[in-house]
């Protein structure tokens, strides 16, 4: 096939892009002692007030609680008082926002993205790392797979990269202001067709290049969809700031499933680069005496990890 000036250019050119796109993802991601920082959804944390859940935390030896954003901005007071009282910081902020992402309707997208801006302002006033957001469940009526990559981040070739529009450019800007930051969750084939691995969310964030966002791993979600937790966290070790933890089976406490429930090669990775983030229980509850033997069971593996 005969390869004609215009084609050696065009490729030239891609090459050249694409050769510095590679350099930049080979550049190592930031390594050091990695510091485990065990949180838990409220669900863990028995009835009451905020007071009471985040002394309950500090009862059971967690480091620090992650919340749900939804009725957040209307009151973080609460969880602010509660979590100063308390001695333990916020992590990420679950979810609470209206609309999705890459909705086909476009008042559905701007009910997002107006939401997202008040969740955003209310995370930063409790000092939370982050929203963690899902740019579409099943079922939720969504652009076509390549539009709504170019909603997202602006462009679907390297060679536009900067042509477009990226809501998550927009958004993230705004987070930088308000210090959290947004959080994309891949979410197994059973809940979302869009973003399913942690590459796949770590590949949005690159093209997005916004400090204000990054990603967040679930070992549940990764269980399905990743051949290597280990290869999964490095793939997008540079973005991920929230780890979510459950048993491997039935999504309970770890150490629900016994011999399945074994983090260490996720935990590796994170402890390679130096990760500091959270890793938060988003699962079933169980009595004391189960999350206290589950709150061991993870230090135990990071600690031989
Ligand atoms: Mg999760």
């Amino acid at each position: 096939m005969e390869f004609n000036r215009r084609q050696f250019v065009a490729a030239a050119t891609l090459g050249g892009i694409l050769s510095s796109t590679l350099k930049a993802e080979n550049t190592a991601p930031p390594s050091g002692a990695g510091k485990l920082t065990l949180s838990a959804q409220p669900g863990h944390l028995g009835g009451g007030d905020w007071m009471k859940k985040f002394a309950r935390a500090r009862e059971l030896g967690l480091d620090a609680v992650e919340v749900g954003g939804g009725g957040l901005p209307e009151h973080y007071k609460e969880i602010r008082d509660a979590s100063k009282a308390s001695g333990l910081p916020v992590t990420a902020v679950c979810a609470g926002f209206q609309g999705w992402a890459i909705a086909a309707d476009p008042k559905v997208r701007q009910q997002f993205e107006d939401s997202m801006k008040r969740l955003l302002e209310a995370a930063g006033e409790i000092g939370s790392s982050g929203v963690i957001y899902v740019p579409a469940f099943h079922g939720q009526a969504a652009m076509p797979d390549l539009e709504a990559r170019k909603h997202l981040t602006g462009f679907t070739r390297w060679d536009r990269k900067d042509e477009g529009q990226s809501i998550l450019k927009t958004l993230g800007n705004f987070a930088k202001e308000h210090k959290p930051r947004l959080l994309l969750e891949p979410l197994n084939r059973d809940e979302t067709y869009f973003i399913r691995t942690v590459a796949e969310g770590a590949s949005i964030c690159r093209d997005v290049d916004n400090e204000g966002c990054a990603m967040m791993a679930d070992l549940w979600h990764m269980t399905w969809e990743e051949t290597s937790d280990y290869a999964a966290i490095l793939s997008g070790a540079r973005w991920i700031h929230h780890v979510h933890i459950a048993s491997r089976r039935q999504r309970a406490l770890p150490g629900t499933d016994g011999d399945a429930d074994n983090y260490t090669q996720g935990f590796k990775a994170l402890k390679e680069v130096g990760y500091t983030g959270a890793v938060s229980f988003e699962c079933r509850g169980g009595d004391e005496a189960k999350t206290k033997a589950a709150i061991a069971l993870v230090r135990k593996q990071w600690a031989e990890a």
